[in-house]
């Protein structure tokens, strides 16, 4: 099946099930000016849950593009190391308003992946939080899922909206890859392989949290389920890593003809292919690169491709290329991307241009910095100097020392930015309105941002 079939499969069962389809929503949340973007396929219901937007369907059903590259969820890191990791990705969903709850929702998602999609009960793996002795007797006694295959965790199956509110269990279904894949089930120490991947979060709201931490019955729960439409369909593509899929196996290919890299197995190329459609399609949705916020977030992101794209050889611009072959896999169900295109071309061959004016240079610095290393700590100072004088972001560096297998001095960086902003305001006795321009340049770069990280707290 392909990613788009699986999509259209996922909305026309929940359909049936009596879900109003709910079109995707923008990647910058409209409901939440903390939330640096949309990270879950909850984000845009959050006020239908807490009740302060009445909708004409208590079912709704969504495949919700989201972007996870800062915030409380930030797999930016994880891109191209694991098998299952995107900075952009799609994420199906099934919603109750204070209609069905835990039955039903379980109910349906076995349903849907065993009956409709086929997969074999015994690949399948469940999670249900500790405390849930509701949700395991409803899988073991009612769905009959066998007690081998099944495991009661703790904090990762436990959701909440944010310090008081809504709250509550979750469950997760995890497919088994294979014993050639390494890896352990979920609650095992090698749970972080990539064996047993999560494909679906059921999240059981179920309480409101009040000032002083007690857990109050919610007189409606609800039901916030998320799978990601990548993962599963690695899985029924009979593929482990989600960059095998049909989707990515064009990206990757496009990716190799613009760098003029062959090999479509080499972590740049995933990179590569995996940021151009979160960059696409953040700029689809109204954000460009800028110094601040979430065009700060797009920069990185960006440059972060670039850079993999200079390793592999790349002495052109080549990332803008990518958009052409990103219209040809997405722009059918996303017609605002086709739209964008052009658009979309154009921003990032200027964000290109503007950087490859800094990036040999500074590279040619910071492969010297390694060359001279004494131990394996990269120092604040010259972490410094690569973000002020040519433009790297504080992850790209900690992306090539990684590769290196050198750390990072961040609190030497940190102390060096807020020098930075001392001069800035000792010089603002002499000109107040160029000084606070390059104060609110240092301070949004970092502080603004860990301020929307901090109050990240959806999902
Ligand atoms: P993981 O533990 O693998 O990082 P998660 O627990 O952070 O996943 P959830 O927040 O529960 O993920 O999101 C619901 C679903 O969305 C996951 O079960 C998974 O299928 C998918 N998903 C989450 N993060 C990503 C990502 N970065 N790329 C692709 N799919 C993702
Ligand atoms: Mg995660
Ligand atoms: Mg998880
Ligand atoms: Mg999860």
């Amino acid at each position: 099946m392909k990613s788009a079939d699986i999509r259209q499969a996922f909305l026309t069962f929940f359909e049936e099930q009596g879900h109003t389809i709910v079109p995707t929503s923008s990647l910058v949340p409209g409901n939440d000016p903390t939330l640096l973007f949309t990270n879950a396929g909850m984000v845009p219901f959050k006020d239908v849950f807490l009740g302060r937007d009445p909708r004409p369907y208590v079912r709704a059903t969504s495949a919700q593009r989201c972007v996870r590259a800062g915030g409380k969820h930030n797999d930016l890191d994880n891109v191209g190391y694991t098998a299952r990791h995107h900075t952009f990705f799609e994420m199906l969903g099934n919603f109750s308003f204070g209609d069905y709850f835990k039955r039903d929702a379980i109910r349906f998602a076995w349903t849907f992946l065993t009956e409709r999609l086929g997969l074999p009960a015994e690949k399948l793996w469940v999670t249900v939080h500790v405390s849930d002795d509701e949700a395991e007797k409803i899988w073991k006694e009612e769905i009959g899922v066998d007690p081998a295959r099944f495991s009661k965790l703790d904090e990762d199956n436990f959701w909440q909206m944010g310090d008081t509110g809504p709250c509550g269990p979750s469950s997760e279904i995890f497919f088994d890859h294979g014993p050639e894949v390494w890896g352990g089930p979920p609650g095992s120490p090698e749970e972080d392989g990539d064996r047993y991947i999560e494909i679906w979060n059921l999240v059981f709201m179920q309480f409101d949290r009040d000032a002083g931490g007690t857990l109050n019955p919610l007189p409606k729960p609800s039901i916030d389920t998320g799978m990601g439409l990548e993962r599963v369909a690695a899985v029924l593509q009979g593929v482990h890593s989600n960059y095998q899929i049909d989707l990515f196996q064009n990206l990757l290919a496009a990716a190799a003809k613009a760098t003029g890299h062959a090999d479509t197995a080499t972590p740049s190329l995933r990179v590569i292919a995996d940021h151009i459609r979160s960059c696409a399609f953040l700029i689809v949705d109204g954000v460009l690169p800028s110094n601040e916020g979430r065009g700060y977030v797009l920069r990185r992101i960006i440059r972060r491709a670039i850079r993999h794209g200079h390793k592999l050889g790349a002495s052109e611009p080549f990332f803008h290329k990518l958009v052409a072959a990103l219209d040809a896999e997405m722009g059918d169900a996303y017609p605002e991307l086709r739209q964008a295109s052009e658009q979309i071309a154009r921003v990032l061959l200027k964000e290109e241009e503007q950087f490859a004016r800094t990036l040999d240079h500074g590279m040619g610095l910071l492969e010297a910095a390694l060359a001279d290393l004494q131990g394996d700590e990269l120092p604040g100072a010259t972490v410094f100097k690569l973000y002020d004088t040519y433009g790297f972001p504080f992850d790209l560096t900690a992306d090539v020392c990684r590769e290196r297998g050198v750390t990072l001095d961040e609190a030497g960086f940190e102390r060096e930015l807020e020098a930075q902003r001392q001069r800035a305001r000792a010089a603002s006795q002499f000109g107040a309105d160029y000084a606070a321009a390059i104060e609110l340049d240092g301070e949004t770069t970092f502080t603004g941002y860990e301020r929307l990280e901090d109050d990240a707290r959806v999902t």
